[in-house]
């Protein structure tokens, strides 16, 4: 078999959905497997929906998911797009300046597999609209097919405008096998004359993706599930046009949790959203994976290695796959878990910094004991804030202490508090002390249990759950700990 080609092509929209992400990794976990290639386009022919910036924004997020392409457009130090391969190129947009897509037409169009289409957007509402009332399939009636080449011509000359469409045959099964779906067949008389080029001159998605896959030398075409019905089409397109076509594999759409298409509207479906949240670039791509494909070994944790050498389409489900965030958040924690305490830090270091609880000049050593502390209690750095509440927040602010306030004030509760705030009064704090001090306390005392542990836990962290009490003790240090302690004799 030659080799293996693959291509992302995605429409820049100004974000990448999670499902586009995915189609992406599909993609790339099959290239690589195959030792083929993968390539990304940029498919920008509908000018309407041209967003500023997410042709860049687009190519940083799958650097940032380490989708590393052969081929295609790709960005510089400065931010600057440029282009690899030999194919290009490979902005559809460039290759309409080109006029790649006017030759493919016109030939088309000599050889009667085409033509001009002058009807008025008013004559297509309409007839839409009788049909729908008629009960029938909207799809168009093929006047202008009527129309000879030479008069077309002259009309198109004089400037009048039209959009050129495919000549469907009568009667006619089209037919292909998809890798995932199995064999499909549809009849022409059951699809429309699919407009080819728009009256802007620009090539529509349908025509534009058949030449490009060809030109480029495309063996797989793998692509989302909303493609299917369209590929028939396409499959006529390389007919007509006498090309092979791809091999199809579409894949099952990215589902939510409520078994409804993953959307805006239900959820956050933007990689950056996720990549904001604090998820591990490695955690995400394995999940992401886990979404409609599943190893042999069933494991649940795979390493980049791992997929390349697992994935194949065969195990890939006919149904949707589950985007489920709480699996993602297991995932996550998982490799969160792996990370040094260095390393961790490193990312915590901009979520405490953005809400204020940090300045810019702190040390990534300096917050290694918060990274050591709250690794295991993580699913993603962004809940760090809501976990180190209790450090930074200000203990004073009349309701850091409600719903702890009976652990606090009882004669007992004093007693341990002032115990500790005389040894740490005299000794400070240490690792040995932070080990050792709960155990003197219980001694000179003689409270033990919750009376002993409630009464510390809550006045340093106006919790009664949190991490163990020698990191608090650690984190807190001796300041920490007398002001706190401080504040809770003199005011519960
Ligand atoms: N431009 C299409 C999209 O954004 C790609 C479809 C395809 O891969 O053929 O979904």
């Amino acid at each position: 078999m030659s080799e293996v080609r693959v291509r992302f092509a995605p429409s820049p929209t100004g974000y990448v959905h999670i499902g586009g992400l995915r189609t992406a990794l599909y993609n790339y976990l099959f290239a690589r497997h195959e030792k083929g290639k993968f390539i990304l386009r940029i498919e920008d022919t509908d000018r309407t929906r041209y967003v500023e910036g997410a042709l860049e924004n687009l190519i940083e997020v799958l650097q940032w998911a380490g989708l590393d392409y052969d081929e295609g457009v790709f960005l510089d130090e400065n931010r600057n797009i440029y282009e690899k391969g030999q194919y290009g190129p490979y902005i559809q947009s460039d290759r309409v300046k080109e006029g790649i897509y006017d030759k493919h037409i016109k030939k088309l169009i000599d050889e009667d597999k085409a033509y001009y289409c002058f009807c008025t957007a008013d004559r297509l509402n309409n007839l839409r609209e009788q049909q729908k009332a008629d009960g029938k399939m909207p799809k168009y009636d093929g006047l202008c097919r009527g129309i000879s080449k030479e008069e077309a011509q002259k009309r198109v000359d004089a400037g009048e405008p039209h959009v050129v469409r495919l000549k469907l045959p009568a009667n006619k099964d089209i037919q292909f096998n998809d890798a995932i779906k199995g064999h499909l067949s549809i009849n022409t008389n059951d699809m429309d004359d699919q407009v080819l080029i728009k009256t802007d001159g620009f090539p529509t998605y349908h025509f534009a993706v058949v030449i490009d896959d060809h030109d480029m030398k495309i063996t797989h075409v793998v692509r989302g599930d909303e493609w299917v019905s369209s590929t028939p089409k396409h499959v006529y397109l390389y007919e007509a046009l006498g090309w092979e076509a791809p091999t199809y594999v579409h894949l099952p759409t990215v589902l939510g949790k409520d078994k409804k298409k993953l959307s805006k509207r239900n959820a956050d479906v933007s990689v950056e959203d996720f990549k904001q949240k604090g998820y591990l670039r490695d955690a995400l791509i394995n999940y992401i994976a886990l979404v409609g494909w599943s190893p042999e070994t069933n494991q649940e944790i795979l390493s980049h290695d791992e997929l390349v050498k697992q994935f194949s389409f065969e195990r890939v489900s006919r149904s949707g796959g589950v985007f489920d965030e709480d699996k993602l958040d297991w995932v996550n924690s998982h490799y969160i878990k792996e990370l040094s305490d260095s390393e961790l830090a490193a990312e915590l270091k901009p979520y405490l910094v953005e809400s204020g609880y940090i300045s810019e000049d702190k040390s990534i050593e300096e917050l290694e004991e918060i990274a050591a502390t709250f690794k295991t209690s993580l699913n993603k750095f962004s809940e760090i804030v809501k976990q180190t509440d209790f450090i930074f927040a200000d203990y004073q602010n009349g309701v850091f202490y409600d719903e702890v306030k009976e652990n606090i004030n009882s004669e007992d509760a004093k007693k341990v508090l002032t115990t500790l705030k005389v040894i740490v009064e005299n000794e400070g704090m240490n690792e040995e002390l932070a080990k050792s001090v709960m155990k003197r306390i219980q001694k000179e005392t003689g409270i033990k249990g919750k009376s002993l542990f409630f009464p510390v836990r809550s006045a340093l962290s106006g919790s009664e759950h949190g991490p163990e009490m020698v990191h608090i003790f650690m984190i807190l240090g001796k300041e920490g700990i007398l002001n706190r302690l401080n504040y809770v004799l003199e005011n519960y």
